[in-house]
């Protein structure tokens, strides 16, 4: 195994999660030489463990589908939610989807990835904190803390292209001051934790006990309350459970109180606390995201790119940052690739995948959010985006959005795009997820 890290190299990616991993399997894969810089030891914690169905074309086309099966996570069919007291339910395999959404442990899903990346031949370090960076000169260079030995050891490597997918720490965006803090009346924070021996709720709408789960396939449970909403994902031996709530719901309160508030919270709400009767909370596992929706004015430049949640990160309500990290890492690789070829051209490459990159989470933002035309969002992007969306995939955003009172900001993008006459026909037609029983 190589431990001196480089001294230089091709690209060089900042963080091992989904978006950095998967990077460098597509840039190896086509024989270019990466060497990514990761600060934690894996397997590391991560939330986000409900992914949907769009992950497998992005697993497939990086060969590691087989290994993500191998590990046999909980196959989930679809999701329920309780919003403003409607129930609805939603099944993937209404919208064409032949493969499962899964709920996964992220430390052991993001391993999978990283290691596959390493498999193909990227130069992995692990307790490498990047710090600084010069883009002064042809090449960039990069300033890091080796952390692997008992003394710290500062170092610099020089490479062609950096790609940033150092997730909620931005490091780039923080280095050209473009990370913005969305502006919303969805001002969220985040507080989340994981029981032992919660019940679950299956695709039949009743609960059940972590023995069931081969017999009973579960659902993602997703609901509303006054102060704002919450998840409940069963995985294997544990559950994860999230309140994502207005920010001024914890202002002024400290460790202590913050888990106080949680579990009252939990032992409180309707559905939530029948599944959470028998189960037990685990000792220090309850950690805290503050103000957490924010975008970058600018991702992507001729010596970089910003990726995943580096780039921009909105309510997780969709379940999609997992898909986000994938898609931008495909097409910022991509563009890496097509500038090695054609140096010439890499300032156009790179304004065409910024513009990519902000179509997407300009989407993402305007349908979770409502900020459509507003913080930094096109509208003409986001409408192109739409226009060219396969039917079904609109279909099932449409009723996603329904399930979650985000349906307003959809419908309006729908409309100016021109599909939703269409959309709304053939969804009307066909669809109705509304459901009246749920026993928990
Ligand atoms: C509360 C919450 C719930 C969520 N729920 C879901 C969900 O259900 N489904 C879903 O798909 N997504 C969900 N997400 C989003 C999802 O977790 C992220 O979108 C996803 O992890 C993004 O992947 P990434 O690779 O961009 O970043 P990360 O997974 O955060 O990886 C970044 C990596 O960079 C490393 N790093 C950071 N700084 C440095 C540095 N200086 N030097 C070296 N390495 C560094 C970190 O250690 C980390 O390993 C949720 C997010 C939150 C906050």
């Amino acid at each position: 195994m190589n431990t001196e890290i480089p001294k230089q190299c091709t690209v060089l990616i900042i963080g091992g999660g989904p978006a950095g991993s998967s990077a460098a399997t597509h840039l190896v894969k086509n024989g270019v030489d990466v060497v990514l810089l990761e600060k934690e030891v894996f397997p590391r914690n991560q939330v986000g463990e409900s992914l949907i169905p769009h992950i497998w074309k992005y697993t497939d086309q990086l060969g590691v589908s087989e290994k993500i099966e191998q590990q046999n996570f909980i196959k989930k069919s679809g999701g329920i939610t309780v919003w403003n007291n409607k129930i609805h339910q939603i099944l993937f395999a209404k919208y064409g989807y032949t493969r499962p959404g899964l709920h996964v442990e992220r430390d052991v899903f993001d391993q999978i990835l990283l290691t596959h990346a390493q498999e193909q031949n990227a130069l992995v370090f692990h307790k490498v904190v990047v710090k600084k960076f010069d883009f002064s000169k042809d090449n960039p260079v990069i300033t890091y803390i080796d952390k692997r030995d008992t003394i710290n050891y500062e170092g610099k490597i020089n490479c062609r292209y950096v790609i940033d997918a150092s997730g909620h720490s931005s490091l780039l965006a923080h280095h050209f001051d473009v990370r913005e803090t969305v502006v919303s009346e969805l001002k969220f924070l985040s507080l989340w934790g994981y029981f032992n021996h919660s019940r679950y709720v299956g695709v039949d709408r009743q609960s059940h006990t972590i023995s069931e789960l081969s017999k009973v396939p579960p659902v993602t449970f997703v609901m509303s309350y006054e102060d704002g909403w919450l998840w409940h994902i069963v995985l294997r031996e544990k559950t994860s459970v999230g309140l994502v709530i207005h920010t001024d719901k914890l202002k002024g309160l400290d460790k202590v109180q913050r888990e106080a508030f949680f579990k009252q919270s939990c032992l409180k709400l309707p559905y939530l606390k029948e599944l959470l009767r028998d189960a037990q909370f685990i000792e220090n596992s309850l950690q805290f995201r503050p103000d957490y929706s924010y975008y970058s004015r600018k991702t992507c430049d001729k010596k970089y790119y910003c990726i995943g949640d580096a780039a921009g990160f909105v309510d997780p309500i969709f379940s999609h940052g997992v898909q986000n990290a994938f898609y931008n890492a495909a097409i910022a690789s991509l563009a890496v690739m097509q500038a090695l070829k054609t140096p010439e051209k890499s300032a156009r490459i790179a304004s065409l995948c910024e513009n990519r990159m902000q179509q997407f989470y300009s989407f993402s933002r305007s349908l979770s959010l409502g900020d459509y035309g507003i913080n930094g969002v096109s509208p003409e992007l986001v409408k192109s985006l739409i226009k060219s969306m396969p039917m079904l995939e609109l279909e099932l955003i449409l009723v996603a959005s329904e399930m979650t009172n985000r349906s307003e900001n959809f419908k309006k993008i729908a409309h100016q795009a021109g599909v939703w006459e269409r959309l709304s026909e053939q969804h009307y037609d066909n669809n109705n997820c509304c459901i009246s029983d749920l026993h928990l």
